[in-house]
């Protein structure tokens, strides 16, 4: 098995959120627009990770951030205020009709001209920069394994697969039967031969998004010290875990050569006491 290091790219804006932002910005710069604006939780990789891109490649940028604003900012909020994001808070019930006609109103009065990126960067653009993970990898391979919350990335992954590739998708969300049809909606729009070379995974969601156990601490604390790689314990910790588990129960036929994309992430441990170094 080896890994696909998508988190060595930039500590800043490197993983998955920086191969779905790419041909965003693109697109952006191309209309002309010189804010971004998005969507995201207090501790989400993809805010951060915009945050980072527009200071790099000179956008504005506003954080629409789920919940209530926080006297102190946690360290992802902060590191996105000093990138000079600017920070908007809103309740949990708005948050859920984000993407209705009439807040995205509300937001146009408020903020001006924005090029908008929906939560966790998924769109379509995003698929294209995501292929090009697989794109990137030089030797050849039979599987391929990434984390999943929208599956975009998975989306975008199996549309550069050949045939005789399969990618296993490994849902970090409790119930999330839904991402199946999800990633399907997102093939056909992609207008890619819609294939069955992947599947998803639902059993290594520990409890939910972002939820944790002892075990799962326990094996990303094993896998550091195993192979000097760190994992994050929302997406790639679980993945990790899972794909080991299969493996453990003789899942893959004998000599089946996995790719494990490393999505990045790390920047999210800093909420997770229990895997700090000291
Ligand atoms: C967001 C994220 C994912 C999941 O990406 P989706 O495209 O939403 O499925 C996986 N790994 C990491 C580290 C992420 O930040």
């Amino acid at each position: 098995m080896s890994v696909k290091r998508e988190d060595l790219a930039d500590s800043r804006f490197g993983g998955n959120k920086w191969r779905k932002l790419k041909y965003n910005l693109l697109q952006a710069r191309k209309q002309n627009k010189h804010t971004l604006l998005t969507f995201g939780g207090a501790w989400s990789n993809h805010i951060y990770a915009t945050a980072a891109a527009g200071r790099h490649f000179g956008f504005n940028t506003i954080g629409i951030i789920r919940g209530e604003a926080h006297q102190a900012l946690n360290p992802a909020l902060r590191f996105a205020q000093d990138c000079g994001m600017q920070l908007a808070y809103i309740d949990r019930e708005t948050y859920r009709n984000k993407t209705s006609a009439e807040f995205l109103n509300q937001l146009d009065e408020r903020f001006g001209d924005f090029y908008l990126i929906p939560e966790g960067g998924s769109n379509q653009l995003a698929l294209e920069g995501c292929a090009e993970i697989v794109n990137d990898i030089s030797d050849p391979f039979d599987m391929i394994t990434v984390a999943c919350g929208t599956g975009a990335t998975l989306a975008g992954i199996v549309t550069a697969l050949n045939s005789r590739q399969h990618a296993t998708g490994f849902a970090v969300l409790k119930g999330a039967g839904f991402l199946d049809s999800a990633v399907k909606k997102m093939l056909a729009e992609n207008h890619s031969v819609v294939s069955s070379n992947w599947h998803i995974e639902l059993d290594y969601h520990f409890g939910g998004y972002a939820k944790t156990t002892t075990g799962l601490f326990d094996f990303i604390r094993q896998f550091r010290s195993d192979h000097g790689i760190e994992l994050d314990a929302v997406y790639t910790g679980k993945m990790f875990y899972g794909l080991f588990d299969l493996i453990e129960k003789g899942a893959f036929e004998k000599g089946t050569r996995i790719v494990a994309v490393h999505s990045g992430g790390l920047q999210g441990n800093a909420g997770f006491p229990q895997l700090s170094l000291d």
